[in-house]
């Protein structure tokens, strides 16, 4: 049955039979399930839905046939990265060929999801949920457990008549509000201590998905998780935000007391036994952040010496053009910075940006020799034209042969990483599967 024709019989409101979750899981969306999962630990009044994490086709479709013989209707989440989208469908097409019945709503949310709704929806999802899933999946899973009306949902789009209708969008939540991890399903990872983003890189997803102004979660509310996380035997601490030194600010200026009090907290509450990562995996720093004083601070209080940097371009005409906020000088300095200070710098690099002209490619080179010279290392990534972002009608970014040989140069001293070929080939797949309308 088509997905729209389905979700026509959901307003027929089925008799209330019990229900079940289950996450479509991946390792590459991992934290967003366990936000969701978190969420709905908060929900007493679903305490008694279990939640499956299955992950691939054979997992997802096993867990559903088991719980419907159970007797049981299923929502079956998914989430996912623009990257693996095509791989994700193609999952859910799968599944659905395998187990085509009424008693399972397929809901996807997300970056990805939520930038390309009409898209997903057409692909074959009953359900996208837009923007932040805290709020939304409770009421989803509340609306699907009680027979109700799952299209009515706050926050969520799907098809009538062939066409895309949304339901009113949710406000931005706050985080104190919300548990970072699943404690109870025993689900965790970095703690999420700062969602949105004041910058408006026009190649990042962040901004346009989670909002232009910076939410931070307390510091007591962060201690409350962490000393949780050290109950449950944790030994390493890092965090999840999209630029580290902003923590505590509103605007482009760090608030190093804001960012002291948060790291002074932590280390009391972990002790010296336990380690402490900041401005590094899975977050950066911005360059522009980096002085004397910010790296003294994390000399004191944080156990990484290696610290991600964003760069980009190494020409100020690509960085402006791509709104990055700072200059190529600003990227320098910070790195010579970083060295005196003991910490590595590992800095990110983006090839094949819109407008990126031989001369700019050059100056990127350059640039690059002179970070490793000084004693940086360089990531390298190829640009990916992502859903809801400026340059989501941009081509795919490509590597020139020049770019490609410089890096595996730099690669094989032990001076440079990534994925920029793997890269390459999701900006292709990206462009491919581009909706035919804009959705913009
Ligand atoms: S790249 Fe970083 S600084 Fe720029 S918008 Fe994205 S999260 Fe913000």
């Amino acid at each position: 049955m088509p997905a729209a024709e389905f979700l026509c019989c959901l307003t027929l409101k089925p008799e209330a039979a019990p229900i079940a979750v289950v996450w479509a899981y991946r390792r590459t969306g991992k934290h967003a399930f366990h936000v969701l999962t978190g969420a709905l630990e908060t929900r007493i009044d679903l305490a008694d839905v279990p939640i499956e994490f299955a992950n691939g086709v054979a997992a997802v479709s096993t867990a559903i046939a088991a719980l419907l013989a159970a007797g049981r209707r299923v929502l079956v989440g998914w989430s996912f990265y623009s990257p693996d989208a095509a791989v994700m469908v193609g999952e859910l097409q799968q599944v659905r060929r395998a187990i085509e019945d009424e008693r399972v709503l397929h809901v996807v949310g997300g970056v990805h999801a939520s930038a390309e709704p009409e898209a997903m929806l057409r692909s074959g999802f009953d359900l996208v949920a837009i923007g932040e899933g805290e709020q939304t999946i409770g009421e989803l899973v509340a609306a699907w457990r009680d027979a109700g009306d799952v299209r009515a949902v706050p926050g969520t789009a799907h098809l009538a008549q062939d066409r895309l209708v949304r339901t009113p969008r949710t406000a931005r939540l706050s985080l104190d509000d919300w548990p970072p991890v699943a404690l109870r399903h025993e689900r965790w990872g970095p703690i999420e201590i700062t969602r949105g983003c004041i910058y408006a890189c026009k190649f990042c997803q962040t901004p346009f998905f989670a909002g232009a102004a910076f939410r931070h979660r307390s510091v007591a509310n962060i201690r409350h998780w962490v000393r949780e996380l050290i109950h449950q035997g944790f030994r390493d601490f890092r965090f999840l935000t999209p630029t580290s030194l902003s923590y505590g600010s509103q605007g482009p200026e760090p608030e190093l007391a804001a960012v002291e009090e948060l790291l002074a907290g932590v280390r009391a509450d972990i002790g010296p036994e336990r380690r402490l990562f900041f401005g590094t995996f899975p977050s950066e720093v911005r360059p522009e952040h980096v002085s004397p004083a910010a790296l003294q601070l994390l000399q004191r209080q944080v156990d990484n010496r290696t610290l991600i940097l964003g760069g980009q371009s190494g020409s100020d005409r690509v960085l402006a053009s791509s709104m990055r906020g700072h200059d190529v000088a600003a990227v320098e300095r910070a790195v010579v910075l970083c060295v005196e200070h003991g910490f590595v710098p590992h800095v990110d690099f983006l090839f094949g940006l819109p407008d990126e002209d031989q001369e700019d490619i050059e100056r990127t080179l350059c640039c690059m020799e002179r970070l490793v010279e000084a004693g940086a290392r360089v990531h390298g990534h190829t640009f990916l034209p992502l859903p809801g972002t400026p340059f989501r009608r941009a081509a795919a970014g490509v590597l020139t042969p020049v770019v490609r040989r410089h890096l595996q140069v730099l690669a094989s001293r032990g001076a440079a990483y990534g994925q920029w070929e793997q890269q390459e080939v999701m900006a292709q797949d990206l462009v491919r599967a581009r909706s035919p309308r804009p959705t913009d």
